[in-house]
């Protein structure tokens, strides 16, 4: 890392994020590499596999999700997988080259009778030398206890959008509720990942606030994924209005420039963007993905397109830093080199 790091700030101003979000569009991407290159190797994009260890039937209502219970998408239920099963999918993620595996189940909490299960989950993912990450709906102080004690490293919770547009997206909890939880991972020990959605129909104001929640927390997230809405038949959301990709390249900008240490995931929405569209989040500073075929229940580009970008680009996955792994590296090399093979013959 460089002399004269961007300071951290947690008390960043409606107005402060506004004049960000309003500087001509050449000079915000500059400002946030410049602020990006104090912290991140530019060239490096961390990679994360997620897999949906329990499908569908949530009791919570967020207008976007087609787990919920509330709306009818055709989604097929599945019940809390198998330990053994969510190893093996652990297994292979690392074997496609991903260092942190990441969980998540559609619950609006977890029940005691699960908490035994989540755990040897947790311990045989970390067992296989990934970082582990969940996200299992709203946690109390004990059972955020409980998973650091496994080994957790990362709970995911999204605030989703600002204070004033939440309750037009979900009912069943509060933005407290969240920061609630927020709070209790923290206290645990664990690091966040904890970002939104753009594209619900919320304002420019909105994604400000949004942003401000996430900046202004008493220690930022680790991790900030940024969605675009995937907008799924049989939700409320499925007519909603497309966001302009160049305000989605801003709102990741200025997430760069208020986060300076923390990954910037680029989440669900990715299959939609063209490979430019990703490069030019890269540019604005986001140095993270999902990797893989599913994100969750939505369709994530799959692997090989995501290796042939990297390639185009230069960029290299980013490597655990806590346990240095030469094997991981090499899997990822031999996969891009392969796919270099295979280039000739590919038809996209
Ligand atoms: S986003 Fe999570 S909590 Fe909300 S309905 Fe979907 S699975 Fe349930």
């Amino acid at each position: 890392m460089q002399q004269d790091q961007t300071e951290i700030r947690h008390d960043w101003s409606e107005q402060e994020v506004r004049a960000l979000f309003e500087l001509p569009f050449n000079d915000l991407l500059f400002k946030a590499q410049l602020v990006h290159r104090q912290y991140f190797n530019p060239n490096e994009v961390q990679v994360s596999t997620l897999l949906s260890i329990k499908t569908g039937a949530c009791p919570e209502d967020c207008k976007y999700c087609p787990q919920s219970g509330h709306y009818n998408t055709g989604l097929e239920k599945e019940r809390l997988m198998q330990v053994d099963a969510v190893l093996e999918k652990a297994k292979q993620a690392k074997e496609s080259g991903s260092t942190r595996f990441c969980m998540g189940a559609a619950w609006k909490h977890p029940a005691d009778k699960d908490m035994p299960y989540v755990i040897e989950m947790v311990k045989g993912v970390k067992a296989l030398g990934l970082e582990t990450c969940m996200t299992l709906g709203m946690l109390d102080e004990g059972k955020a206890e409980q998973l650091a004690d496994a080994g957790l490293d990362y709970y995911n919770h999204n605030l989703d959008t600002s204070p004033e547009f939440y309750g037009n997206i979900i009912t069943t909890r509060t933005y407290q509720d969240r920061l609630d939880t927020l709070h209790h991972v923290r206290e645990s020990g664990m690091k966040i990942c904890s970002g939104g959605i753009l594209g619900m129909g919320e304002t420019a104001t909105d994604r400000i606030g949004l942003l401000r929640q996430l900046a202004n927390l008493p220690k930022q997230p680790e991790s900030v994924p940024i969605n675009m809405l995937v907008k799924v038949k049989g939700t409320p959301l499925e007519n909603a209005e497309t966001l302009d990709n160049l305000d989605f390249i801003r709102t990741i900008a200025v997430a760069r420039i208020m986060m300076p240490q923390s990954h910037v995931r680029l989440s669900a929405g990715r299959e939609n963007m063209s490979d430019e569209m990703q490069a030019m989040t890269f540019m604005a500073g986001a140095n993270s993905i999902f990797y893989g075929e599913c994100l969750l229940t939505t369709p994530n580009p799959e692997t090989h397109r995501d290796l042939q970008l990297f390639k185009r680009l230069g960029i290299n996955p980013e490597q655990r830093i806590s346990e240095a792994d030469d094997t991981q590296e090499q899997v990822i090399i031999n996969n891009l080199q392969k796919q270099q093979d295979k280039s000739f013959f590919y038809e996209a």
